[in-house]
């Protein structure tokens, strides 16, 4: 970035240059050039007001796990580092966008509440569960979404319950500049073994179809409509294909996994080579579930 940034904004606590290798569960990317972490709503607002007022643009970043960043990014990036307070009120528990959302799956689990199960094998924060309505067998967050909070991309805060068209399969409004701040979930009294059953079960099922002891940033393609991702790229012969350290797992033929020093630019060409090796088999385009973060081609 050339254009120097304005001082309020230097005033939200900030680190240079810092590799998205450490900030993202896929471990590659170039440099986080400008990452700013508030600890307070307050910063995070001040942050979102003087980018808006200065016309800059900026994203948002919470646990990395679902995105795939290719080369530095010079746009300051925003992640919460709010401190990781869980509230209860009765069967009700309000946490920070920035709290663990495995984390926050378990807190509720060790409450002997019920409704965040499906929560318990998903990785990243709870800010990035809520944005893209994450989900697993079956239930998803808007299931259990009783109010959430969020800044506008005005810097406005606002409070609010769920309404229609809000949340969708993997998809929310809470795009486009605005950060969500913290959710509260309407849970249940459950029975505490039966809990921890259920998340062990959800649990033992990951731990066979999925590759979870290579770094990976999930199911990389969106299942086209009636179709299995995961299924047309196994289909096309592309599990094992391999890229450099970057290969698409003999385990689950839709997650791209890092041997440990694959680049940004392997993991870009592997996607390149299964999208047409896909399309050349299938007639299928397939688009990436995960987001995608470049800046300099
Ligand atoms: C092993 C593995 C298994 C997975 N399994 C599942 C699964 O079963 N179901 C599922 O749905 N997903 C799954 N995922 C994908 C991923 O974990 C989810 O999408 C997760 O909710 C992303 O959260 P995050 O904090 O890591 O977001 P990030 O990857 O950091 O960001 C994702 C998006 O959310 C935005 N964002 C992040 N924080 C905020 C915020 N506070 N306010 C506004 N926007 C924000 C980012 O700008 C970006 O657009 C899996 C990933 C892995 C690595």
């Amino acid at each position: 970035m050339t254009r120097p940034l304005p001082d309020d904004l230097l005033k939200v606590p900030h680190r240079r240059d810092v590799p998205f290798a450490r900030l993202t569960t896929l471990g590659v990317g170039g440099l986080c050039r400008w990452l700013f972490e508030p600890t307070t709503e307050g910063e995070a607002q001040a942050f979102v007001r003087a980018c808006a007022r200065e016309g800059l643009p900026w994203r948002v970043l919470g646990g990395g796990s679902n995105l795939v960043v290719l080369g530095d990014i010079d746009t300051p990036v925003l992640r919460l580092a709010l401190p990781k307070i869980v509230q209860r009120d009765g069967t009700r528990i309000t946490a920070p966008a920035s709290h663990g959302h495995i984390a926050l799956a378990e807190a509720a689990a060790a409450a002997g509440l019920s409704g965040l199960e499906f929560a318990s094998g998903i990785p990243g924060s709870l800010g990035g569960a809520i944005r893209m309505n994450a989900g697993a067998y079956g239930r998803e967050w808007v299931d259990v979404l009783a109010r959430y909070r969020f800044i506008t991309p005005d810097g406005e805060l606002v409070e609010k319950a769920p309404e229609a068209g809000e949340f969708k399969y993997r998809w929310s409004f809470l795009t486009g500049g605005r950060v969500v701040l913290s959710a509260t979930a309407q849970l249940a009294e459950g029975n505490p073994a039966a809990i921890r059953a259920q998340v062990a079960e959800y649990r033992a099922k990951r731990g066979t179809s999925q590759p979870l002891s290579k770094r990976n940033a999930g199911c990389i393609f969106k299942n086209p409509p009636g179709q299995s991702a995961g299924r047309l790229i196994d289909q096309a012969g592309l599990k094992g294909l391999r890229v450099g350290d970057a290969e698409v797992s003999p385990e689950h033929a839709n997650f791209l996994v890092n041997h440990g020093r694959a680049t940004a630019a392997e993991f870009a060409e592997l996607m390149e080579q299964v999208r047409t090796r896909v399309r050349e088999r299938h007639g299928v385009e397939l688009e990436p579930e995960v987001e995608i973060w470049r800046e300099h081609p």
